[in-house]
């Protein structure tokens, strides 16, 4: 009996009809090739020396918005409840979150809940570790769960892995009107580049900085988190999974590179278990937290986090 059908949730993971698949196929299509596209078109900019210093600005501004919607909202409110908040901010985080273009909400909450219910065995929907153990096989599995994993005809159950947010109509409208925001994060930076330049091309360039390239470069990071940091990094704390702590992907995902110490407390609204890991948007909840713009927010003591130091060190 393998580990999936040993797991009451693995009949939570059926096929999608062909209408539905259609649809998602469309999506994650689209989401990995149009932002390809006006990276392309930002290099030639740059080349040309066709770019203004308000298209770079843009470009780093919605670069930390699109991170701080996906990390801080999606993934560490939605997904795993690590501190509550306003309906306002809770608005923001969903709102800059589906500006990450990484799917609308309800399908980035399940897959994310799969993924930690089955890490690294048959039924997580992205791990590298699924494909061979020869050198070649380690590379296709990298690949499949840096992009390719969002193509399967695969769906989690809603009922079951996001029975919670199924039931928040406001959370329901957020996920509902998501390529709304999708579009508006892409001319929202087309829209501040003409108002600062006034320049023909201004509304072009930020649409190409700001919004395509942005996406690119953002969801490039954000999905080494499943492939590279299940395969390639530190691992202070014994999961029973390929979890890793990659510092330079931690840089740029704001803290979620640091895998082995997310899935050792999955909980936490910070994933440094030391103030010096990098962790950008568990340093930002912190502050969030001193303002009072985020409560209640979760983490272990020192007792628990030396508890699995210690499981680590007798094995
Ligand atoms: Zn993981
Ligand atoms: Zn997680």
């Amino acid at each position: 009996m393998s580990a999936t059908t040993a797991d009451p949730l693995a009949a939570a993971i059926v096929k999608l009809d062909p209408a539905s698949r259609r649809i998602k196929r469309f999506s994650a299509l689209t989401t990995m090739t149009l932002p390809l596209l006006g990276t392309v078109a930002a290099a030639w900019f740059l080349w040309t020396g066709n770019f203004t210093t308000t298209d770079l600005v843009l470009f780093c501004v919605m670069y930390f918005v699109h991170m701080g919607g996906i990390t801080i909202g999606f993934h560490r409110y939605l997904s795993h409840k690590a501190f509550r908040t306003s309906p306002f901010f809770e608005g923001v985080m969903m709102v800059t979150g589906s500006m990450g273009a990484q799917g609308p909400l309800m399908f980035w909450v399940t897959t994310h809940r799969r993924h930690h219910r089955f890490s690294d065995r048959e039924g997580d929907p992205h791990s590298p570790n699924l494909h061979g153990r020869s050198l070649r096989a380690r590379l296709r599995g990298l690949w499949y769960a840096h992009m390719p994993w969002m193509l399967s005809d695969e769906t989690s159950k809603w009922t079951v892995f996001a029975p919670d947010v199924l039931r928040d109509r406001r959370l329901m409208w957020y996920h509902r009107t998501y390529p709304t925001w999708v579009i508006a994060g892409v001319l929202l930076p087309a829209v501040l580049d003409l108002a600062v330049e006034r320049t023909p091309t201004a509304a072009l360039t930020g649409l190409v900085f700001g919004g395509l390239a942005r996406i690119f470069v953002a969801n490039q990071a954000a999905w080494c988190v499943g492939s590279v940091c299940h395969a390639i990094g530190s691992r202070p704390f014994d999961n029973t999974d390929r979890s890793a702590n990659n510092w330079p992907v931690a840089a740029f995902t704001f803290g979620e590179g640091l895998q082995n110490n997310h899935h050792a407390f999955p909980g936490s609204y910070r994933h440094g278990v030391t103030w010096w890991e990098p962790d950008l948007s568990g340093w930002l909840l912190f502050g969030l937290g001193k303002a009072g713009v985020v409560w209640d927010l979760r983490e272990p003591d020192a007792a628990a986090i030396a508890r699995k130091r210690a499981v680590k060190a007798a094995a």
